[in-house]
């Protein structure tokens, strides 16, 4: 489903990504950790090409992310093309980023009417079930500002599903939220995972990647430095850089 071989991202003379493999199969989820600026974000961006990477590839689905080879060579996709690859995979932020003067139902209605052309009659009705589904058809019509920052964090994992990803991106979702509203958004992604949802989620909710994910990857410095089965990974880290990591997370 995702491949990413030998990813490397540089931001002048930083080197931020040195050479990233990663395979993960469909349906997976995988949890991404490790300290501040080890390149979580920076792969999460590279996934949907908000990022370039300067060497290596990424397929999703067999298909080379912002690219297109002709005869040997790599030339960047068409506009039109990036455009329909980004909209396939989806993505959450730690920051929410809804429209404000826009109630939780358009927000959800938005990519249906801009990007996929779907009436707005339609548009509406999937808006719906898809509220219903992170649980708040009660809050269709408040606006962001009248919502929790869970609950604007759920209305932003509706909006995303809208446009029927077929891989999801989160990076740190919960991490700008009170702690009391963290398990109502892990609880939603939960439900993602089991309806067989290929996700990648950079986290610190540990009990989550123990729980939820199939595969936990250890970042650091712009590597892979282990990755392996959560509870293995968690209960017995190889390197000392992940077991100090660990120790300051668990
Ligand atoms: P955090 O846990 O703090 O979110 P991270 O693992 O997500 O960290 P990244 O955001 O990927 O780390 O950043 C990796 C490094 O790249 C950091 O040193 C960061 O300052 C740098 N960086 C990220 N984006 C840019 C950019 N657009 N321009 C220059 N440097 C950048
Ligand atoms: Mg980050």
């Amino acid at each position: 489903m995702v491949r990413c071989r030998q990813v490397r991202k540089s931001f002048g003379r930083l080197e931020v990504l040195r050479g990233i493999d990663l395979v993960i199969e469909r349906g997976q989820v995988v949890c991404v950790v490790g300290p501040s600026g080890s390149g979580k974000s920076t792969l999460l961006r590279c996934l949907n090409h908000l990022e370039e990477p300067q060497a290596g590839r990424i397929y999703v689905d067999d298909e080379l992310i912002g690219y297109e080879e002709r005869g040997g060579r790599l030339r960047p996709l068409p506009d039109a093309r990036l455009r329909r690859q980004r909209e396939s995979i989806g993505m959450v932020f730690q920051r929410f980023h809804l429209f404000p003067h826009r109630t939780a139902l358009e927000n959800v209605m938005e990519g249906l009417v801009a990007v996929k052309g779907v009436r707005a009659g339609e548009a509406r009705r999937r808006a719906g079930e898809l509220l219903d589904r992170v649980g708040l058809a009660d809050r269709a019509h408040h606006y962001p500002a009248q919502l929790s920052g869970g609950q604007q964090q759920r209305v932003a994992i509706a909006r995303s599903l809208a446009m029927s990803p077929k891989l999801m991106l989160f990076d740190e979702p919960t991490s700008a939220l009170d702690p009391e509203l963290v398990g109502e958004v892990l609880e939603v992604m939960k439900d993602l995972a089991a309806s067989g949802m290929t996700m990648i989620v950079v986290t610190h909710e540990m009990g989550f990647a123990r729980e939820v994910g199939d595969h936990l990857v250890f970042m650091d410095d712009g590597l892979i430095l282990e990755e392996g089965p959560p509870r293995e990974v968690l209960a017995a880290p190889a390197h000392e850089r992940t077991r100090a990591f660990l120790s300051k997370v668990l």
